[in-house]
């Protein structure tokens, strides 16, 4: 029923909360983005001013509501979270941006999904601190100009692709988040354990780490669900070790790579129904019964820097190292 599933993502909502990091020093991995923040922080804070308006760009799950609260709080001032979609007028933006206190954050998730006529509506907010509103219709209509507290716009979109170029250009500080390496989600892993109250080996922290797909959230998820596997059946002191996370994360059909069930049958796809591409990704698309953007904002980035598929002009193509991890041969080039 829904109810449960909303349940379950609430459960999963408020776990995932649980183990974020509240301090930028406490937020590992993202060497680049963390020192330049760092910087424009201790500088927005000594002049006294709102920090210029941020925005973070890259995969899901890397850290961007993360460090989006993280900002706010080393700022030392409020935050307000909402989402692209979200905002169905121009009013409802006008109400939230005349309700910031001096320098506060305002978070904006998926801003890339904003509509046109309220991007319009964000433009001079975020340059003047004005909002240009009409009230009324037809003849009657005026426009009011009205003052707004200077605030930061702190941003978030999968691909910054996908911004109008006068939305991107408004940003001070564009930053790139990137996959995590395996030692960083190590870290993470532990860390997590540690929040957690439960007993993980070194070992089990690594095997975890390794197939998380670069991403905090996933690891936290798969740190979880091994930890459930581990409560059942077992003496309850015998801490986590790489064998017992290795058990639980096959069952869970996470591979050696940290592909799951999806990223498999995408590269099956190519594989099998086209000799390894090239391919478009509207026709994967329809033959995974995905939405395009599931596939290249959450499946295609990871498996793009792995090496193990290839975005070409002509569309994607399954890289060598795809066809190994199928346990395939590649075929040998075509002549001509
Ligand atoms: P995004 O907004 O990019 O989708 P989130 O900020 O919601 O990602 O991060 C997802 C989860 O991953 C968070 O709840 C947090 O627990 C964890 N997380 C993200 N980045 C880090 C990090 N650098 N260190 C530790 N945990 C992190």
């Amino acid at each position: 029923a829904p109810r449960t599933v909303d349940q379950r993502r609430l459960d999963e909502d408020a776990a995932e909360a649980s183990l974020r990091p509240q301090h930028l020093g406490e937020f590992i991995g993202q060497q680049a983005s963390r020192e330049n923040l760092s910087i424009f922080i201790q500088a927005a804070r000594g002049r006294g001013e709102a920090l210029d308006h941020v925005l973070l760009h890259g995969p899901p799950g890397l850290g961007k509501t993360t460090l989006a609260q993280i900002v706010a709080r080393e700022l030392g001032v409020g935050f307000r979270a909402t989402s692209g979609p979200v905002i169905q007028r121009a009013g409802d933006l006008a109400a939230i941006l005349t309700n910031l206190q001096p320098r506060d954050v305002l978070f904006i998730d998926e801003i890339h999904r904003l509509q046109p006529a309220i991007e319009e509506v964000l433009y001079p907010a975020m340059e003047d601190f004005q909002l240009d509103l009409i009230i009324g219709e037809g003849p009657a209509a005026r426009s009011v100009r009205i003052d707004l507290s200077p605030f930061t716009l702190v941003a978030a979109t999968t691909r910054a692709g996908l911004l109008a170029t006068p939305l991107r250009d408004r940003f001070g500080i564009p930053l790139r988040l990137v996959f995590y390496t395996a030692a960083e989600l190590r870290l993470i892993v532990s860390r997590g354990a540690e929040k957690l109250r439960f007993a993980l080996t070194d070992d089990g922290a690594e095997e975890i780490a390794t197939r998380s797909r670069g991403t905090p959230r996933i690891a936290g998820r798969l740190l979880r669900r091994v930890r459930d596997f581990a409560s059942v059946g077992r003496s309850p002191d015998r801490p986590v070790d790489r064998v017992l996370a290795d058990a639980a994360l096959s069952r869970l059909e996470v591979d050696k790579l940290g592909l799951d069930a999806m990223d498999r049958r995408y590269l099956r796809r190519i594989a099998e129904h086209h000799h390894g591409g090239p391919v478009g990704v509207e026709t994967l698309a329809a033959a995974l019964a995905e939405a395009r953007d599931t596939l290249e904002d959450v499946v295609e980035p990871f498996l793009i820097q792995e090496g193990l598929v290839l975005r070409t002009s002509r569309g994607r193509m399954l890289g060598e190292r795809g066809w190994r991890h199928l346990g395939l041969v590649p075929p040998p080039p075509q002549p001509g």
